[in-house]
């Protein structure tokens, strides 16, 4: 993209009314703009962040054997009161009335529609286990939204739901997602350590947030230095190891980590004293079992092997897409601006011409962005008519993986200047060189699979 054409109002100056930094650095790098309170438009640098996040979030979904599907925003007031959860929500939601006076609402989550779906199509134990899942716009009206998109009102969120026979079934997709949330985060670039929730009226062990540790979070956090040490990627586990997947869970639920809401002295003071760490979170996911609280409510039943019928017990996992966006600034970050991951990042490189007025270096920038567009849209080039420095406080600010500096300097030498944007390292690499260097970056950037784990 040339910087020239595209919509990227840089902020020269941090805005006053953000309180925290990722919420600045995103107004600042022309991420988002708030369009009412707690609702925010993303301009096209967010927006591909949104997407890459999204997609690395779909990716893993799909390993874990989930499917995907999409279910709309407005719902219907009467799914809801067969829940019985309509008149318990409370002013979270927004109800919504139609013209015809029906009662609307815009979903804040989705387990009522999931289950009537899934009720009205579903008659045998052979349709089971199913997990199903749907990134999504939610909609829920915070008492005070904050913190930009971190608390907004209207966030996008990936929401997945389990169906399974029986409750050892239902252990075991919640397993899945475990190690599914595990691997997504590990991907984003950063550390979600998986804590102990309040498994609301079910009890059990069975509800998990996945926290990113930063100071500005809104949860006080107490975790067991073995995370620091963890392997988050589980790189040998396959989702059809049972065993595998069950030691896993062991593994995490035996290691101490626990937010404010579930935090217990007694156990916390059994983890060796040099190995207690503190500090505060942000929630970027949430994974619960819920047994048959939707099913039994909403005539969800199937035939069982033995002739009987059963109830599916059930569970739902969610990510904060968008909220993740600002809590991978908040992890990422340092006094110049953003310093994206590489497999989120908007651009992989961002190319500077420092010297719009003299030929030499236009010829190189031009030719070395021309032939970087065979890898696709990967390079921001600043082709803009703007002082040199001018053009690196901005690159440092939007945060992108690698700069590529072209200078008069450099180039009478024949070369340009590479600068990793999180190590601050500069190296001359030769022009003629520089596209085999993109070349070589290009296939660590991930897997780019729509497809299940080959074991499940
Ligand atoms: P919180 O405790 O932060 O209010 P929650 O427990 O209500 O969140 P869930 O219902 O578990 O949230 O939703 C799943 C995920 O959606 C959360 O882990 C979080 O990442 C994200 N999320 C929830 N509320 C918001 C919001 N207001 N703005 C942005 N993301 C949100
Ligand atoms: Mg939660």
């Amino acid at each position: 993209m040339r910087w020239s054409r595209a919509f990227l109002p840089v902020l020269k100056e941090s805005p006053a009314d953000a309180q925290i930094v990722s919420h600045k650095l995103m107004l600042r790098a022309g991420l988002v703009r708030q369009t009412a309170a707690g609702i925010y438009a993303w301009l096209p640098l967010g927006f591909r962040v949104l997407q890459k996040i999204e997609q690395i979030v779909r990716e893993e979904q799909d390993r874990a054997g989930a499917q995907e599907m999409l279910m709309p925003t407005i719902q219907s007031a009467d799914l809801w009161r067969e829940s019985g959860r309509y008149d318990a929500y409370g002013p979270e939601m927004l109800r919504i009335r139609d013209r015809h006076d029906r009662e609307m609402l815009y979903g804040p989550t989705n387990e009522d529609m999931i289950t009537a779906l899934f009720r009205d199509e579903v008659k045998s134990y052979r349709d089971l286990p199913r997990m199903l899942y749907h990134i999504q716009w939610k909609f829920r009206d915070e008492v005070r939204p904050r913190f930009g998109v971190m608390r907004g009102r209207e966030f996008l969120m990936k929401d997945a739901y389990s169906f399974d026979l029986d409750e050892a079934g239902a252990r075991l997709s919640y397993y899945k997602q475990m190690l599914a949330y595990l691997r997504t985060f590990q991907r984003l670039g950063i550390q979600a350590v998986p804590m102990k929730a309040a498994s609301g009226p079910i009890g059990g062990d069975l509800s998990h947030e996945f926290i990113v540790l930063a100071p500005t979070g809104e949860s006080e956090v107490f975790y067991d230095a073995a995370y620091d040490e963890f392997d988050w990627h589980q790189a040998d586990l396959s989702y059809g190891d049972e065993a595998g997947l069950r030691g896993l869970f062991e593994r995490v639920n035996s290691t101490y980590a626990a937010t404010d809401e579930t935090h217990d002295e007694a156990r916390w003071s059994e983890v060796g004293e040099d190995r207690r760490r503190t500090g505060r979170g942000i929630e970027v996911g949430h994974i619960f079992y819920f047994g048959d609280k939707y099913s039994a409510a909403m005539g969800l039943k199937v035939s069982a092997p033995d002739g009987s019928v059963a109830t599916p017990m059930m569970g739902s996992y969610g990510v904060g897409v968008s909220r993740l966006v600002g809590a991978v600034i908040e992890a990422s970050h340092d006094d110049a601006g953003i310093v994206w991951p590489e497999s989120v990042a908007p651009w992989l490189i961002g190319l500077v011409n420092m010297r719009h007025d003299d030929p030499a270096c236009l010829a190189v920038a031009e030719d070395l962005y021309t032939k970087l567009q065979r890898f696709g849209d990967v390079a921001l080039y600043d082709d803009r008519d703007e002082r040199g420095g001018v053009k690196l406080g901005s690159m440092d600010v939007i945060g992108l993986p690698w700069q590529f500096i072209i200078g008069p300097k450099s180039v009478a030498e024949g070369m340009i200047e590479s600068k990793n944007r999180r190590s601050g390292q500069r190296e001359l690499i030769p022009v003629d060189r520089a596209v085999e260097v993109v070349a070589a970056m290009l296939p660590k950037l991930g897997t780019t699979t729509n497809s299940a784990d080959p074991s499940l």
